[in-house]
């Protein structure tokens, strides 16, 4: 194979070898439907109630509360969607946030033709909310707030446990995608009075198309899918067994080692963005440093440059990044999660995405920078913007 440099693990990751070998037997061996009366199907139901435990465990929830998807974007669609309608007649006000993953937006901007009155909270240059905004946003006919965990493109992470904590006082139903942060960040659905979450298997070394929807206790969610028993008779359809099983030994596997990852990514991180940033003139970080960041996460905007060429050209020496998030790319608008936190379009899309994963290494990085430095000035010596930078008396 080529050399690949992988840097894109926030769009998804590898498989571990771990996850694999769990969910082999599940293909060929113990094929069996769940739902089947006889052993060869009810050894599959076991399968499927301790990977529920497993990812219950993960976020300190009960295996009651916990309904495997197809996806983390189903997860959201469902919880979204089907919970706004349900309780419709109590009110029809939604708050989100404008850096939320498609999977909210679109669902929100949808329920809006459907007369719901949709507030997009702004952020700060850092991509974090504001606590006072939020409870300003709160009016009587509010119903639900979701706001994402982590953001995917710039890694910035909410104040969570202080919005679960408003919510409950409120009395508001608290939704969030936490797509990015499971399997890195702790989670506790209790302590941060969290009352529906996603998550998706294919972002922590799990297989995609496999998602969980958590729901406490006492939330009233209607089923999603209809057709069959399944999931609580909340979302039918034959179960994903063999991805189920896998979901549930990734996120058990991540669990186990997520401090350290957590410390040896940010140490990456921050010398990754260290590196770029001094290597590299006319360029800025998007999104916080430290704590408040996703730990494999960097996100840089270089000005006079288009955020396709560098992917393309860095591809060329086997660097696989990204220009946003993997939905927009094909797309020439520029990132609403870049625009949100205040960058100017021509800046926001020079923009590009680098997220480490358990095989990164300081060559890795080394290499990166190297590429990316040449890369850069490459680009910018074919940019009019920039030849008309230097004329007026900019620094190279
Ligand atoms: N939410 C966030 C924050 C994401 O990053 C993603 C994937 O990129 C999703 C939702 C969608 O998850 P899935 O790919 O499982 O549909």
């Amino acid at each position: 194979m080529e050399k690949l440099i992988y840097m894109d693990n926030a769009a998804t990751t590898q498989v571990s070898d771990k996850v694999l070998d769990t969910m082999v037997p599940y293909f060929r061996e113990s094929y069996g439907n769940p739902s089947s009366i006889y052993g060869f199907g009810q050894k599959n139901k076991a399968a499927l109630q301790e990977a529920r435990e497993k990812v219950a465990k993960s976020l300190n929830a009960d295996p009651k509360e916990i309904y495997f998807t197809g996806s983390g974007t189903e997860a959201d669609n469902w919880a979204i969607r089907e919970y706004a309608k349900k309780h419709q007649n109590k009110g029809k006000h939604i708050i989100t946030t404008a850096i939320e993953h498609h999977a909210v937006l679109h669902v929100c901007q949808d329920l809006e033709k459907e007369g719901f009155d949709v507030t997009y909270l702004g952020v700060d240059e850092e991509g974090i909310i504001n606590l006072e905004e939020l409870k300003a946003a709160i009016r009587p006919d509010t119903i639900l707030i979701s706001i994402m965990y982590a953001n995917n493109e710039i890694g910035s992470i909410q104040p969570i446990k202080d919005i679960g904590a408003l919510a409950k006082e409120k009395g508001l139903v608290f939704h969030t995608d936490a797509v990015q942060a499971a399997g890195i960040l702790d989670i506790d659905v209790k302590e941060e009075n969290i009352d529906m979450l996603s998550l998706s298997a294919h972002k922590f070394h799990g297989p995609k198309g496999v998602g969980v929807l958590y729901v406490r206790r006492g939330v009233n969610l209607p089923a999603f899918i209809l057709g069959g028993a399944q999931e609580n008779n909340k979302r039918a359809s034959t179960e994903n067994v063999p991805g189920i099983v896998g979901l549930g030994a990734a996120i058990e596997e991540a669990q186990a080692h997520k401090q350290e990852d957590r410390q040896k990514l940010s140490q990456l991180r921050d010398y990754l963005i260290d590196q770029v940033l001094e290597k590299i003139p006319h360029t800025r970080l998007n999104g916080p440093r430290g704590d408040k960041r996703l730990p494999g996460n960097a996100n840089f905007s270089f000005e006079f440059i288009e955020g396709e060429s560098l992917l393309l050209m860095l591809d060329h020496f086997g660097i696989a990044g990204s220009s946003g998030s993997a939905c927009t790319s094909g797309s020439l608008d520029p990132s609403h999660v870049l625009l949100a936190i205040g960058l100017p379009h021509e800046i926001a899309h020079g923009s590009l995405r680098l997220s480490l994963g358990p095989d990164t290494s300081k060559e890795d990085i080394d290499y990166v920078v190297e590429k990316l430095e040449a890369v850069v000035k490459r680009l910018r010596d074919m940019s009019p913007l920039y030849a008309d930078f230097l004329e007026k008396g900019g620094n190279k």
